[in-house]
């Protein structure tokens, strides 16, 4: 696994609350520089190389780079950078999710006890949020046509600054809030080395007034931005086709589009995600939720917004019913452990009782493998790419990273339940030994 010994430092005020963070994911602080560095370029390589203005994307892997370089030699290329209108847009976006928020009725539940003891109140409204905001899109296209809603399309860049912009301000004020006294730092980020703790994240749960940053752009301005960007893609394509989507652009649209809804709709299920419970917020999260799950995800819509392709009967039904056993394992898994660790086990699946006082399933999905979750979750991943055709391998860059930030994930999930519940997670580990698939991995 990556993990290194992190560097020492005896000036640091590391308390019993917030030890020192005493070793390093992603290779350490080398390895973070370069995340942060190599991945907002991939996302805007992945705009430029595979879009309508590039002709398209490229039939291999290899040739996405030269297509990126070779938009960024002409200078009528760094002209058509300079969107403020787009950039704008995004601030305005992002400030009328967190208006929705204030204003939106939603009840407060609280969160999993923080290892202080104490829970953080939540205000529950996502869904209703993006109701308002569907329906007011959905109005616009009603009354003006497909045409009145390509705006993301048109102004794809300028939007996609705005959000690396917002990530970055959000990190950078994360990271300088959390040396505040009293705040309560996340285990992995209190290194002492500033660009690894601005990358993994140094507070556990920053908050303006009653607004947690964490949880909000989790699910907020991002994951509904995607559904978002898909409505102004299948609009693009249907101001070309007079007016009609092909089946395979209805399929992306519908699937991600439930995919968004789906998590919105089981909101507090976000309280016992290891995002929430263990995880910093720094720049690994506020990029990932407002440009990499956006701009990446959508992919397959933007492509089809150029690139039309008709399945068929066929290969549509195909393609449903495979997302639907993705989502029948990804939905039926997640809310089987959240059942249980909000203490109701309604198909009394076995478990098992560990010194630390959790318990842990050990019968039904969690019997099966040690992430039942992830592997649903794949089988979504790769019914969102496959209305694409084979064209172009681009198109399956969401399932292949997906499959990388799963295993990835699942490891680093591991080494932490081996923190948490020392030998009672090796006999864990005895009953249930495979990771994500059962028995293949
Ligand atoms: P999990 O929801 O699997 O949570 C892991 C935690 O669950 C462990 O740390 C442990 O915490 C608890 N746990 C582990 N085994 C058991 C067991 N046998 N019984 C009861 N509790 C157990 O992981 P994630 O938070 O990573 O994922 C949540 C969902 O989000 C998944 O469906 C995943 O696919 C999805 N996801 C989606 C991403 C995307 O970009 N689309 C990115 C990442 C995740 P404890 O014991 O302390 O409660």
């Amino acid at each position: 696994m990556i993990r290194k010994s992190a560097h020492k430092s005896t000036k640091d005020p590391a308390s019993a609350l917030n030890p020192r963070t005493t070793s390093y994911e992603f290779f350490g602080p080398p390895g973070a520089l370069v995340v942060s560095i190599v991945a907002p370029l991939l996302t805007f390589g992945l705009s430029y190389g595979c879009s309508e203005k590039a002709g398209g994307c490229p039939g291999s892997w290899l040739q996405l780079p030269s297509d990126f370089a070779h938009a960024v030699a002409d200078p009528e290329w760094w002209k058509a950078q300079w969107d403020p209108q787009g950039f704008v847009a995004y601030f305005a976006w992002y400030a009328f999710v967190v208006i929705a928020w204030a204003i939106l009725p939603g009840e407060w539940v609280e969160g999993l006890p923080l290892r202080t003891g104490e829970r953080l109140q939540y205000k529950i409204n996502a869904l209703s949020t993006l109701f308002l905001t569907l329906g007011a899109v959905g109005g616009l296209i009603w009354m003006q046509g497909p045409g009145s809603f390509t705006y993301i399309y048109d102004h794809w860049i300028g939007i996609l600054t705005g959000a690396l912009c917002m990530s970055l301000t959000q990190a950078t004020y994360c990271y300088l809030v959390s040396f505040r006294p009293g705040a309560l730092l996340a285990l992995g980020g209190n290194t002492g080395v500033h660009n690894y703790d601005w990358f993994i994240g140094r507070e556990l749960n920053p908050r303006i007034g009653w607004l947690d940053l964490k949880s909000f752009n989790e699910l907020r301005p991002g994951m509904m931005f995607w559904l978002l960007i898909n409505v102004s893609m299948a609009c693009k394509q249907a101001v070309r086709r007079g007016g009609r989507i092909t089946d395979s652009m209805w399929l992306v649209i519908l699937f991600e589009g439930f995919y968004v809804v789906d998590a919105l709709y089981h909101e507090t299920a976000l309280f016992s995600t290891m995002d929430i419970i263990s995880d910093g917020f720094g720049f690994m999260l506020s990029f990932g939720d407002l440009m990499w799950v956006p701009f990446i995800y959508s992919l397959q819509a933007r492509y089809l917004a150029w690139h039309p392709v008709e399945l068929g009967p066929l290969w549509t039904t195909v393609i449903f019913a495979l997302h639907g056993l993705g989502y029948y394992i990804f939905r039926s898994s997640n809310s089987e452990k959240n059942q249980f660790r909000n203490g109701k086990n309604p198909k009394n699946r076995t478990f098992m009782q560990t010194k630390r006082g959790t318990k842990l399933l050990t019968s039904g999905w969690w019997g099966m493998s040690r992430h039942p979750n992830y592997f649903g979750d794949l089988i979504l991943a790769l019914s969102w790419c496959l209305p694409t055709g084979f064209g172009t391998p681009v198109t399956y860059f969401y399932f292949i990273w997906f499959t990388l930030l799963l295993v990835h994930r699942q490891r680093r999930d591991d080494e932490a339940c081996h923190l948490k519940y020392g030998d009672d997670w090796n006999e864990y580990k005895k009953l249930v030994p495979w990771r994500i698939v059962p028995g293949v991995y």
